[in-house]
């Protein structure tokens, strides 16, 4: 007889856990130490580690010493307060227990009989968040006679796949999910700005609706979708025998926060019958402040799903993405089948959300449990003011720049997006950027708008003061010397 496999015993898992908690926390109050760019080279990691795995187990404490040794590191360091790049993935104490304790319990919410609390709980805090963020009541759960309502998905990038394909068997009349787009006789055609994520496009390819079915609509010198230009897309399509079915407009786009006219899309995508998707993946955050969201949640009401992400700006840890429905069945019947092996009393009795049918996995992790904790630790009053402060060191920064004459800026700040660039070549910008990175000091990173190399200070780390935004311009102007 072989002994048993080790088994992690609950008094064995208290001890790591303490441990592990212990380190977290230890390495929240030192991040500041570490480079927030990661300084090694490519392959140092794998360098470091054996090329088989262990054929005997270790104790955990090793396993963490390795931590230190090998991952830390190697880390770049999202959770620094000098972490302006992309957009910052913010996390917090309670969304970082609300995790471990989804993890814990283990549960897959798949279906409301395999964890009525998963799913009971998911679509509380999301009718709170339509609420908090001032949506219109069509995304409540309880609205549309009952078939509005959100779901927690990984990320945007899955939530814009979601509404593609759910606006595409509708606009099919549901025949394309049996027989794909071979017999179908028109060719669809959607639209988004050319400043859109890449997200969407890639959805396009998922679908396999392919890139040429998306049209990418020029941007005003905002960044914005120029109307116009949709417009008259629409128009040549339709002229052309096709059949528009699906526009993405963007609330806070990635390169500069810039926000579509989503009332004059909502307009057209009604006449034209298009499903109307709001990507707003940033942005959407900064509606818990009720001066600020006039312009997150203008045309709201026109969309037919609209989503965002509090992974970036609402201190719940990485992933998490809301995406609201103003009528879920289109997505259910187009994502919806169910075998045997998963009926039950619950679903038949269709007086229950099963979350399965709304993405694209089947299972699903516990992750309302951080939004719950967050929301509940903090109160909406914290969050509001954590993203009033970062507009405002925004704006600060902004001062900055437009006070030296050596910079300028590049376009409108967007809430606490600030893009800049010294008055010169690109090959300067991308000097003085790759600079800054070097030193390990602060991270940004950069985008192209109008053709040109801009830097972007985006802030929204849950731990940055305004000390680290002054500091990071400290560094920028001195380096520009
Ligand atoms: N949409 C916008 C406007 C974004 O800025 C981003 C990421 O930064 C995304 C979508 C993609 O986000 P995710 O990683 O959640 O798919």
């Amino acid at each position: 007889m072989t002994d048993p496999a080790p088994a992690f015993d609950p008094e064995s898992f208290r001890q790591a856990g303490h441990a592990f908690i212990d380190w977290i926390a230890n390495y929240w109050s030192t991040v500041e130490k570490f480079p927030v760019r990661s300084q090694v080279a490519p392959g140092w990691v794998r360098s470091q580690l054996p090329a088989s795995a262990p054929e005997q187990g270790e104790p955990m404490k090793a396993v963490l010493a390795d931590v230190d040794r090998v991952i830390t590191p190697a880390l770049t360091h999202w959770q620094h307060p000098s972490f302006f790049a992309y957009f910052p993935a913010s996390a917090s104490a309670p969304a970082i227990l609300g995790d471990l304790l989804s993890a814990g319990l283990g549960v897959q919410g798949m279906l409301w009989a395999t964890s009525p609390a998963c799913t009971e709980l998911e679509t509380l805090v999301l009718d709170w968040l339509v609420d908090l963020l001032g949506l219109p009541a069509q995304y409540r759960s309880e609205s549309h006679g009952g078939f509005g309502g959100g779901v927690i998905q990984d990320t945007a990038s899955s939530s814009v796949l979601c509404a593609l394909i759910a606006a595409r068997e509708q606009a099919t009349g549901g025949t394309t999910n049996n027989d794909g787009l071979r017999t179908y006789a028109k060719q669809l055609t959607a639209y988004t700005s050319g400043d859109a994520h890449s997200s969407v496009e890639k959805a396009f390819r998922i679908a396999g609706l392919g890139d040429t079915a998306l049209r990418r609509v020029a941007v005003d010198t905002n960044g914005c979708m120029n109307i116009a230009e949709l417009e008259a897309a629409l128009q040549r399509d339709i002229a052309a025998g096709c059949q528009p079915f699906f526009v993405c407009a963007t609330v806070g786009s990635t390169a500069c926060g810039a926000i579509d006219d989503v009332p004059a899309i909502a307009k057209m995508a009604r006449a034209h019958k298009m499903w109307l998707h709001v990507d707003s993946a940033w942005a959407g955050a900064a509606a818990t402040c009720p001066e600020l969201r006039p312009a997150i949640v203008a045309g709201a009401e026109g969309a037919d799903s609209w989503c965002f992400n509090p992974h970036k700006w609402m201190m719940i840890n990485f992933d998490c993405n809301c995406l609201f429905l103003r009528d879920r069945r289109p997505l259910i019947q187009a994502l919806s089948v169910l075998p045997e092996y998963l009926r039950n009393k619950a679903t038949e009795s269709g007086s229950v959300i099963d979350y399965r049918d709304w993405q694209i996995p089947l299972g699903r992790r516990f992750r309302a449990l951080k939004v719950w904790m967050t929301l509940r630790h903090f109160g909406a009053a914290a969050i509001r003011e954590h993203i009033r402060q970062h507009v405002k060191w925004a704006e600060e920064f902004e001062g900055l720049v437009k006070a030296d004459a050596r910079f300028e800026l590049v376009g409108k700040r967007s809430l606490s997006l600030v893009c800049f660039r010294l008055k010169g070549g690109d090959e300067e910008n991308e000097r003085l950027l790759e600079q800054l990175n070097a030193t390990g000091k602060a991270y940004l990173s950069h985008a192209k708008i109008n053709g040109k190399f801009a830097m972007r200070m985006a802030i929204g780390g849950s731990m940055t003061t305004r000390e680290h935004v002054l500091c990071a311009w400290k560094a920028i102007a001195h380096l520009a010397k």
